[in-house]
């Protein structure tokens, strides 16, 4: 039986991750300069707080300076937008990055608005995103995860140009700015939604499939088209069968794609865990990289 490709998603982030290190390093020689991130949380959801932290520790390991504020989940609007302008004036930062979501008085399009463009390393700021959806125009950054699915699929050796890409999810944060990387890249893109009629149908004909959804197992190895690309971005909890007493967590991490049916039928596929994952971070550190290297004019 035809086995799909195993994209490393881990492996791949981790070279990237180096690479970073050593231009740190060699900007630091240079010019005497670190690149800095800073990151704020609001309120203690877990997984938020998990994912900071392990932002705090990649940033660490590249050599990258971080700053955290951290704020209870009743604080004020103002009170975060008076962190972001700190951030905004402060030399040592080169990277802003709001953990999302944020608590529900907040108005998310304020915060992300207050973000400088020029600091803005989730690339969630809208003249950012604008500039990501017109022709002739170049977004300072790009968002994280999107962008990962892109160099994943680049440093896999995978064609984009010319090729039926299909987005399912069309989220601000993933799905979206994921189909306006790949039209760039000169791939034909649809993107398919909850209101999309027959998903299937649309699906079984893309070359690329970029799946963020948050549903565990929709995507079925008879969606795809023999050959076709699948990128999992979807990071869905369930509950897990104790095999053994040793094993004491309940739940399992899962992407949105039936991996067992998919790797029949796909030519390479990405894991959940260790696909698009460890991208993101990987992604977040080259952003911050770039802009410091741009704030201070180092090639
Ligand atoms: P959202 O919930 O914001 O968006 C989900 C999207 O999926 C929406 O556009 C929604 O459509 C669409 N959708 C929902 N149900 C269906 C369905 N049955 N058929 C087709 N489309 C559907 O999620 P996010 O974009 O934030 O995240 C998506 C997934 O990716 C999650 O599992 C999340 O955990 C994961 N994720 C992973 C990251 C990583 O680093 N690997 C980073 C960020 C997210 P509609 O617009 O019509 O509601």
């Amino acid at each position: 039986e035809a086995s799909a490709k195993v994209i490393d998603g881990k492996l791949v982030a981790q070279q990237i991750r180096e690479e970073i290190a050593a231009e740190v390093s060699r900007m630091k020689d240079a010019i005497g300069a670190v690149p800095g991130l800073a990151v704020i949380l609001v309120g203690d959801r877990k997984d938020s707080a998990t994912y900071v932290r392990n932002k705090k520790k990649a940033c660490e390991a590249a050599g990258i300076n971080s700053f955290e504020v951290r704020l209870q989940e009743d604080s004020a609007e103002a009170e975060v937008l008076k962190h972001i302008a700190a951030f905004n004036d402060d030399p040592a930062v080169h990277g802003i990055l709001v953990q999302l979501p944020l608590p529900k008085h907040m108005n998310e399009e304020n915060v992300l608005n207050a973000v400088s463009i020029e600091k803005d390393v989730d690339g969630f700021h809208p003249l950012n995103i604008g500039r990501l959806a017109m022709r002739g125009r170049d977004p300072l950054f790009v968002p994280c995860t999107p962008k990962g699915c892109i160099e994943l699929l680049r440093r896999s050796g995978v064609q984009i140009s010319g090729k039926r890409a299909v987005v399912i999810g069309r989220s601000n944060i993933v799905g979206m700015p994921a189909a306006l990387l790949l039209q760039r890249e000169d791939a034909t893109v649809t993107i398919v939604h909850s209101r999309t009629k027959n998903p299937e149908e649309i699906v079984k004909q893309a070359d690329i499939v970029v799946s963020a959804v948050g549903q565990s197992n929709m995507v079925r190895g008879s969606w795809l088209k023999p050959g076709a690309v699948v990128i999992d971005v979807g990071i869905n909890a369930v509950e897990h069968v104790q095999k053994d007493a040793s094993c004491s967590r309940g739940y399992k991490l899962v992407g949105d794609v039936c991996y067992e049916e998919a790797s029949k039928v796909a030519s390479a596929v990405t894991p959940v865990p260790g696909g698009v994952g460890p991208m993101t971070i990987a992604m977040l550190l080259s952003n911050t990289l770039a802009s410091a290297k741009r704030i201070h004019n180092f090639q």
